[in-house]
């Protein structure tokens, strides 16, 4: 829903159950990963690889089909950045866009205050009902800029 403000989720059993998905070890998995810590943004194989250190048998035919489950479940949105696609927790910490560094290809969060009222008056002057927005910007990061890499 575009502009309103969705609470950050709580834990990965409560999401698997609002969305009516049956709780298993495999998508517990996927879900504690993304919401590890910071809210992150990882890649399929980004995500096969921690879930493996952690189970063995956690394979990467896995992890893809999980993760599109969840995605089609609406609990985790994935956005393609150039030719890699970054999965994480929809909605968390709340609605926002993203600013991607073409450089070091850092992805940082941008709000969607403001936006979400653009965006909304441009589809009703449309008559369009918004299902979702993706929106990445591009450009070099304020590390890339100064000519830092901030890491390897
Ligand atoms: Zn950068
Ligand atoms: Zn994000």
């Amino acid at each position: 829903m575009i502009g309103t403000a969705m609470p950050a989720p709580t834990d990965s059993h409560t999401l698997l159950r609002r969305a009516g998905l049956r709780s298993t070890p495999q998508r517990q998995t996927v879900l504690d990963l993304l919401g590890d810590g910071d809210h992150r943004h990882l890649t399929a194989d980004d995500i096969w690889r921690a879930a493996a250190s952690r189970h063995p048998s956690f394979n990467r035919s896995t992890a893809y089909r999980v993760l599109e489950q969840l995605c089609d479940a609406g609990i985790v949105q994935q956005t393609r950045f150039g030719d890699s696609a970054h999965f994480e927790i929809a909605g968390a910490p709340q609605r926002h866009y993203h600013l991607v560094c073409r450089s070091c290809g850092s992805i940082e969060n941008l709000p969607s205050d403001g936006l979400a009222d653009i965006t909304g008056r441009m589809a009703r002057q449309h008559g369009f009902t918004i299902r979702s927005v993706d929106l990445t910007i591009e450009g070099e990061c304020r590390s890339c800029r100064r000519g830092v890499s901030p890491r390897v």
